[in-house]
């Protein structure tokens, strides 16, 4: 029915440049792990200031690495926040650790205070979530871990290209605190693919080979450098590995979104601005929280609705939003509502917060492939809905309020 004036949720962004690339890597012979994964991860450590760079095929794969590598495992505890997508609590419990959720704050991100209290002896790191592409409180974060002696690995799924007090997420430069690793995704809808893909930066040596060799099986040459006295067919499996290793194929896009980065996240900011201008004074809307400390990534535009106002709850409006040709998405169910998770104790108790907003949030369009109008055409259906479905008793409220 809307065929032609459907606007999908997400639309990737992938032109000429990533399409030669891919076509000269498969002439090229080398398919697998090579050399256009090792510059995807040289660029990519240089764009974020990072020592070093580990590319591999998801950040799903990237968290477990990481928390593998560091040695977190049966017996550890480690707290994440409850507003996230599954992964980033099924790696935890892919090491033998146990899970601990600590609640959010207003922005949305795990709140530092949360964690204190969720802290135990058995607590070996935090994995907070840089929710929508907005940075956490990472100052805070950074000085708990460094009082209890905990690692910190950040969820930067969303947060390719964010700043953080001026400092590009996954920077380590010398003197300056920084998590000992930041896992990104280059996942279809984020904001850089490679269709499927990841990226761990680290400020460490070790671990940054720890991690790479633990990539390829617990081997201890990858095949692009395999060079021994014995010859090219030598490798020593020396630790229980995984195949968490990136393709030449895949970087070859990776290389090119990489450079586009910096102008698709202009144009996201921009579109996020003409949204906040459009849905100005709209009072059944509360526009997404950004914070002078950061450069948000813009990868979600997520308002919340102010459901006191309104005679529709969120599944209403997503409903409507979806007939008039408009799609849209939900970030993140609370890990406690699915049935795997609630099965095992996760304590939805202390994740009230979470669970409120919830009930609020919607994710709508957003992606530099979007035109200006389409932009628009989102908010002005937004704002035309919100406007119809203001609960009477509310338009009693306002009116009496205006007369006053
Ligand atoms: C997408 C996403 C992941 C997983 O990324 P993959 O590359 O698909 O494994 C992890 N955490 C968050 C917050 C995400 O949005």
């Amino acid at each position: 029915m809307h065929e032609k004036t459907f606007i999908p949720f997400h639309v990737p962004s992938i032109g000429e440049e990533e399409i030669r690339e891919v076509e000269a890597t498969l002439r090229s012979g080398w398919l697998t792990t090579g050399p256009r994964t090792a510059q995807f991860e040289k660029d990519f450590a240089a764009y974020a200031g990072a020592p070093y760079a580990v590319a591999v095929n998801s950040a799903t794969a990237g968290l477990h690495l990481a928390l593998a590598a560091l040695g977190v495992s049966e017996g550890d505890e480690v707290v994440t926040t409850p507003l996230t997508f599954c992964s980033t609590v099924t790696t935890i419990l892919h090491v033998g650790a146990r899970p601990v959720l600590a609640d959010i704050d207003e922005d949305g991100n795990i709140d530092p205070r949360e964690i204190e209290k969720a802290i135990t002896r058995k607590t070996r790191a935090i994995v907070p979530v840089h929710l929508a592409g907005l940075p956490c409180d990472m100052r805070a974060i950074w000085e708990l871990a460094r009082r209890h002696g905990l690692f910190v690995i950040e969820d930067a799924a969303h947060a390719a290209g964010a700043r953080y007090e001026g400092r590009m997420i996954g920077n380590a430069s010398e003197g300056a605190p920084a998590s000992d690793a930041v896992v990104f995704s280059f996942y279809a809808t984020k904001n850089m693919t490679t269709g499927e893909g990841g990226m761990i930066t680290t400020p460490h040596e070790s671990l940054a080979s720890r991690m790479r060799m633990l990539s390829l099986h617990g081997m201890s040459r990858d095949a692009w450098n395999r060079y021994t006295e014995r010859g090219s067919w030598y490798y020593e499996v020396i630790a229980q590995g995984f195949k968490y290793n990136l393709t030449d194929i895949q970087s070859a896009l990776g290389i090119h979104q990489l450079r586009k980065l910096e102008s698709f996240i202009e144009k996201r900011a921009r579109y996020a601005a003409m949204y906040n201008e459009l849905f100005d004074g709209l009072e059944q809307l509360e526009l997404p929280p950004e914070s002078p400390r950061s450069r948000h990534a813009w990868h979600l535009y997520v308002p919340r609705l102010n459901l006191e106002t309104l005679d529709i709850d969120r599944q209403q409006f997503i409903e409507e939003l979806r007939l008039r040709g408009i799609g849209t998405s939900v970030h993140f169910i609370p890990i406690p509502l699915h049935p795997f998770f609630a099965r095992m104790s996760l304590d939805a108790q202390s994740c009230r917060r979470a669970l409120a907003l919830f009930e609020r949030i919607v994710s709508l369009p957003l992606y530099p492939a979007m035109s200006e109008e389409q932009v628009r055409f989102v908010a002005s259906n937004v704002r035309e809905i919100l406007e119809t479905a203001q609960a009477p008793v509310h338009a009693m409220l306002t009116e009496a309020g205006s007369r006053s």
